[in-house]
């Protein structure tokens, strides 16, 4: 077994080691994929530990559920309120990561999820950078591989099952040289990252796809729109096409995981300058402020797990 992340795990109700928190071999989620999962943040901000939008991610990890057809067992607020908890148990005040899923567990070898009961787990740990080579950006290629969505499954459920082509892009990606890969949808459109969304900015417009261009809707991508349309800057949910990518001024990712990540290049060729544009790092810098509590339209954002103090000074934008 790999090295302990954590001492405790949330499992199904109880805090338990880290040693316990295991699932048998049969378990459906593991051969089919029957599962729901999470990707939240919590950030370190003076000396409170706070998680970002935790709400809003276990609202949509229940409506990933409800899109396949099962009901978490756990209410909103019990899932919110088991996240603190572990994190307290843990005894954890640096930066996290929090990673809930809902999974189906053992039955026989039926593919019908119904009958099955429900697995919920919620695991947190110590966590910085997702791209531990990610410098002033990321150089990425189009896959070759289409993003999985409708009308096969729907994509903008975050599903275990999704990530096989999550995985396999990225394989393929790395294998060629690149950091990451970006996903066109199945009618050749930009859709997103292996798990991260797309923006585009091309003479002071900025794009991203829309809901129906099979993303997932990305809850940074939303802390960024929310961003923008405060600085009232030209902005567009579109499809983008391919071709766009090639002579935009700049393109970034975001993500939990990423945060706001520059592209310096797309196929190898290069975006813009190949530097991170003006655009990007003022969106890179006003997310870093908002996760930490440094912008006071949207403290209610944050989950202090401690609760010692108010996490938080004045808007500091230096652009405004
Ligand atoms: N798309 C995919 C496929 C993802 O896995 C993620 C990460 N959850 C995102 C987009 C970005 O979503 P979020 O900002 O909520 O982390």
């Amino acid at each position: 077994m790999s090295k302990p992340l954590a001492k405790y795990v949330w499992f199904d109700g109880e805090i338990v080691p880290w040693e316990k928190a295991t699932v048998h071999v049969l378990a459906h989620a593991l051969h089919y994929g029957t599962g729901v999962f999470e990707g939240i943040r919590a950030y370190k901000a003076e000396d409170e530990v706070v998680v970002f939008r935790l709400r809003e991610h276990i609202k949509r990890m229940v409506e990933s559920a409800k899109l396949y057809g099962f009901d978490l067992p756990y209410s909103d607020e019990e899932m919110c309120d088991a996240v603190i908890k572990l994190i307290q148990k843990n005894d954890f005040h640096s930066s996290l990561y929090i990673r809930p899923i809902a999974f189906k567990g053992v039955a026989g070898i039926s593919l019908d999820p119904r009958p099955i009961p429900t697995s919920v787990s919620i695991i947190a740990f110590p966590f910085e950078k997702y791209f531990s080579n990610e410098k002033l950006g990321l150089n990425i290629n189009v896959s070759s591989w289409r993003r999985i969505g409708e009308p096969a499954v729907p994509g903008i459920a975050k599903a275990c099952g999704h990530y096989i082509n999550s995985a396999l892009a990225r394989a393929e990606s790395g294998d060629a040289g690149f950091d990451e890969a970006l996903f066109l949808n199945s009618g050749g459109n930009v859709c997103e990252g292996t798990g991260e969304n797309i923006f585009i900015v091309k003479d002071e417009q900025i794009a991203t796809p829309g809901l129906t261009s099979g993303i997932l809707n990305g809850i940074t991508r939303q802390t960024v729109i929310a961003l923008i349309r405060d600085w009232e800057l030209p902005f567009t949910e579109r499809d983008i096409a391919r071709s766009e990518l090639y002579t935009c001024d700049e393109a970034f990712f975001t993500g939990t995981a990423v945060e706001v990540a520059s592209i310096l290049s797309i196929d190898r060729k290069r975006v813009g300058d190949g530097k991170p544009g003006p655009v990007t790092r003022r969106v890179k810098e006003a997310y870093e402020q908002t996760v930490k509590g440094l912008n006071s339209k949207y403290l209610r954002y944050l989950t202090p797990v401690y609760g010692r103090q108010q996490v938080v000074r004045a808007t500091s934008d230096p652009h405004r």
